[in-house]
């Protein structure tokens, strides 16, 4: 069966319930990142402890990451800083050409690829266009109260409800 390219494989309230483990035995070795509201929030311009700690776990466990945002610059670059992990800006998620480059860098397929982030239309989206092998979704950290950003999280509530169905069917036929 065709996988939607909108519903995420997985959904979890933060980034730190994705362990290596898990995405070892998922068979990824490469991980796309977005960074505001999945890492930290917008107006955080650095990376907090505690992402370190879990990008290093990582890092530990031989999993490549990458970042891949429809931000700016200066904000990816000064986020990156003290990272130095591959990283895009303007990247145009979710377009598949998004993720072009950080495969290329992360020197991974995209079956061993996983993007994670807090928006279906952005980067679940994008990871289905480009057919990454795992597609995850974290509540977002801290959401804009702008209409439009409202508006998109409406949309987002039944694809989220979707993915719930389906994981109740998953977990019922193990
Ligand atoms: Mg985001």
């Amino acid at each position: 069966m065709r996988r939607s390219r909108f519903i995420p494989d997985y959904y979890f309230d933060t980034v730190y319930e994705i362990t290596p483990d898990m995405l070892k035995e998922l068979g990824i070795r490469g991980v796309i990142l977005d960074i505001d509201n999945t890492l930290v929030p917008y107006e955080i311009p650095e990376p907090t402890e505690e992402v370190r700690a879990w990008l290093s776990g990582l890092w530990e466990a031989g999993i490549k990451t990458a970042f891949v945002s429809n931000n700016h610059r200066d904000r990816v670059e000064l986020f990156n800083k003290t990272l130095g992990c591959p990283a895009f800006f303007d990247s145009g998620k979710p377009l598949k050409k998004s993720c072009r480059s950080a495969l290329k860098a992360l020197d991974t397929p995209p079956e061993e690829t996983a993007i994670i982030g807090d928006q279906v239309f952005t980067d679940v989206l994008a990871g289905g266009l480009a057919g990454l092998g795992i597609r995850i979704l974290v509540k977002p950290i801290k959401d804009k109260t702008s209409m439009f950003f409202r508006f998109k999280r409406l949309l987002e509530k039944p694809v989220i409800r979707s993915y719930h169905r389906k994981n109740r069917k998953r977990n019922s036929k193990k």
